[in-house]
């Protein structure tokens, strides 16, 4: 299934979202290949699967102080899942943090990102159109992004989030292509100009 959606642009993605979002759980379910913890800093859990062109770097965001670190992670994607526990309201602020901090920072302005809205399978769920609005996910308008109901339990709701993340991914880098095939064009233009 994993193969057939990211066979041919494969999926480098960051994978962040609070402690006890259902991370880990999601890269076990997805039985990729092996799980590798990391430790790069006292605090800060990093793991990490590989699977053909396929990398997905998880960590949790709790700690504040270490978005450089984050950053460092994010500098080698192409993309953003943020994962979150649909049901836990007292993390809505430090999600919204993050997420506010990820889209001020203009390196990352076109990364695609997939929010998971996770343990959809729970009863005190918050309602998609809330967690949307109390994110901010409104700020993000002008990137590709989506808000993806799932149960990292059972997959429910999980491959239609990476599906969309795969045609995302591609459609990001064509128009990357395109805007720097536009900027040589007009460099060329400009040399040009002077030459003549
Ligand atoms: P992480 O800290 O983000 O890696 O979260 P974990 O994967 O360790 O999950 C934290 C807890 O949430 C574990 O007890 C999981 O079994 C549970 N969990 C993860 N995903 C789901 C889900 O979709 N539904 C329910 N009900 N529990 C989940
Ligand atoms: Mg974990």
């Amino acid at each position: 299934m994993f193969s057939k959606i990211f066979g041919g642009t494969g999926l480098q993605a960051v994978m962040a979202g609070r402690d006890a979002a259902g991370k880990t759980t999601l890269l076990y379910k997805l039985n990729l290949g092996e799980v590798v913890t990391t430790i790069p800093t006292i605090g800060f859990n990093v793991e990490t699967v590989e699977f053909r062109k396929t990398k997905i770097t998880s960590m949790d965001v709790s700690y504040q102080g270490l978005f450089g670190l984050i950053k460092y992670y994010l500098r080698h994607a192409n993309s953003l899942i943020y994962v979150v526990d649909s049901a836990d309201r007292e993390g809505l602020d430090e999600n919204k943090r993050f997420l506010n901090r990820f889209m001020s920072e203009d390196e990352f302005k076109t990364m695609p990102v997939l929010i998971f809205a996770n343990k959809q399978d729970l009863s005190n769920t918050i309602d998609l159109p809330k967690l949307t609005e109390q994110l901010e996910l409104y700020k993000l308008n002008d990137r590709k992004w989506t808000v993806q109901p799932c149960c990292a339990v059972t997959l429910d709701g999980v491959y239609d989030g990476l599906n969309w993340l795969s045609f995302a991914i591609q459609a990001q880098m064509e128009e990357n292509k395109n805007e720097k095939n536009k900027s040589n064009e007009n460099e060329n233009e400009n040399e040009n100009e002077k030459e003549n």
